[in-house]
């Protein structure tokens, strides 16, 4: 079973009880998916060893922040990955940028932001419970945004692990060597995706 190799290899819990998957085989959506096993890993060394190993039983992994997306974007018949019960901490703020784990509270986030009197623009109104992780991924804004702009306005750089266990690093100027393959596959077309996009969206392809 996938999680007793799960459980032989994080250092997170695996829990694969049916009463952990059912709490977690919904989220605000209407939809409903049971996974085979939910992890919550202790930090990116967790994250990797459990990709490596989804991967190679060619099983499905999702990230989970506060599951409060509205498309059903965290439910999964995989492996989910639970980001907000271990990787939530602040690791180091600064004067004009802060460093996070993806699990870490947006709410809790500006709190610490306003010892300094400063805060995380973007602001959908799940701000209390959404994590950083979820709003990268779901890009989310907020009833400021015309006047603020989105997540990815605010994201500088970002440490990544990719399907495969692989540790990757993407910002605008520093990319590793998948990124830059995808940058390289995807920039001679960049026009045509961007017509592609509804007027007001065209801005998000920066290749
Ligand atoms: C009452 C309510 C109000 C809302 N208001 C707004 C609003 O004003 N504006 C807006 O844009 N949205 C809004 N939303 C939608 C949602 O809250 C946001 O998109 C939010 O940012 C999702 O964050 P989350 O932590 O709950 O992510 P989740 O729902 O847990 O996940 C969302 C996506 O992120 C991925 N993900 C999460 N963590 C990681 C990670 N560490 N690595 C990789 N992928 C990850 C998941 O796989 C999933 O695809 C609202 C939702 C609710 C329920």
């Amino acid at each position: 079973m996938i999680a007793d190799g799960l459980a032989r290899l994080a250092r997170g819990e695996v829990l694969s009880d049916d009463w952990s998957r059912q709490v977690y085989s919904v989220d605000a959506s209407h939809y409903e998916m049971l996974p085979a096993a939910v992890v919550r890993p202790r930090d990116a060394g967790d994250v990797q060893e459990i990709c490596r190993y989804a991967f190679s039983k060619k099983v499905p992994v999702t990230g989970r922040g506060a599951g409060t997306g509205l498309l059903g974007q965290s439910l999964s018949e995989g492996i989910v990955l639970d980001f907000a019960r271990h990787m939530d901490r602040v690791l180091e703020v600064g004067n004009y940028h802060v460093r996070v784990e993806p699990g870490i509270v947006k709410g809790v986030l500006d709190k610490e932001l306003k010892k300094k009197n400063k805060f995380l623009p973007p602001d959908p109104a799940s701000s209390n419970y959404c994590t950083i992780g979820g709003m990268i991924a779901d890009n989310s804004s907020g009833v400021h945004c015309l006047s603020y702009g989105n997540t990815i306005d605010f994201v500088e750089e970002l440490d990544l692990v990719y399907a495969d266990g692989a540790a990757g690093h993407a910002s605008r100027d520093r990319f590793d060597a998948r990124m830059a393959r995808l940058k390289a596959l995807l920039g001679p077309h960049a026009g045509l995706i961007q017509n592609q996009l509804p007027e007001g969206e065209q801005e998000l392809v920066r290749l």
